[in-house]
């Protein structure tokens, strides 16, 4: 399929940077016992995601913008819908979409941030697609 070899692709549904194919957090972003863990590697082609110790601190930075695209959408939806007439509205409704998204916002961050560091490998996309034993 030609969308699983986007960018956007691989960052929204948090696969792994370089095949785009391996999962690239070790659960679901709401289950909240591994809430957010990345893999040690990526089970497809092996990319270690982690390239020293607390690497991922930076992602926090990036969860501050994608925090706020969050915000601005629910305010957006809140416009379109004619509900954005009262400021504590408008507050009250970003801060339940905030806190209901919390979880994916984290895990897109970290794979924003994977995707800044690791590059994209057509080759090796390949190889693992064609290599049925990796295959889920
Ligand atoms: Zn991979």
């Amino acid at each position: 399929m030609m969308l699983q070899k986007t960018m956007l692709y691989s960052i929204l549904f948090l696969k792994c940077p370089q095949c785009r194919q391996g999962e690239f957090l070790e659960a679901h972003p709401y289950k909240f016992s591994k809430m957010n863990s990345v893999r040690e590697r990526c089970p497809k082609c092996n990319l270690k995601y982690s390239i020293e110790p607390s690497f991922y601190t930076g992602s926090m930075y990036v969860s501050y913008g994608v925090g706020i695209a969050f915000a601005v959408a629910a305010y957006m939806i809140l416009l379109i819908l004619g509900f954005a007439d009262s400021p504590l509205r408008i507050f009250i409704i970003i801060v339940i979409t905030l806190a209901v998204f919390f979880p994916y916002i984290g895990a897109i961050s970290k794979a924003i941030w994977a995707h800044f560091f690791f590059k994209y490998d057509p080759v090796k996309a390949q190889e693992v697609k064609n290599d049925s034993r990796t295959s889920q």
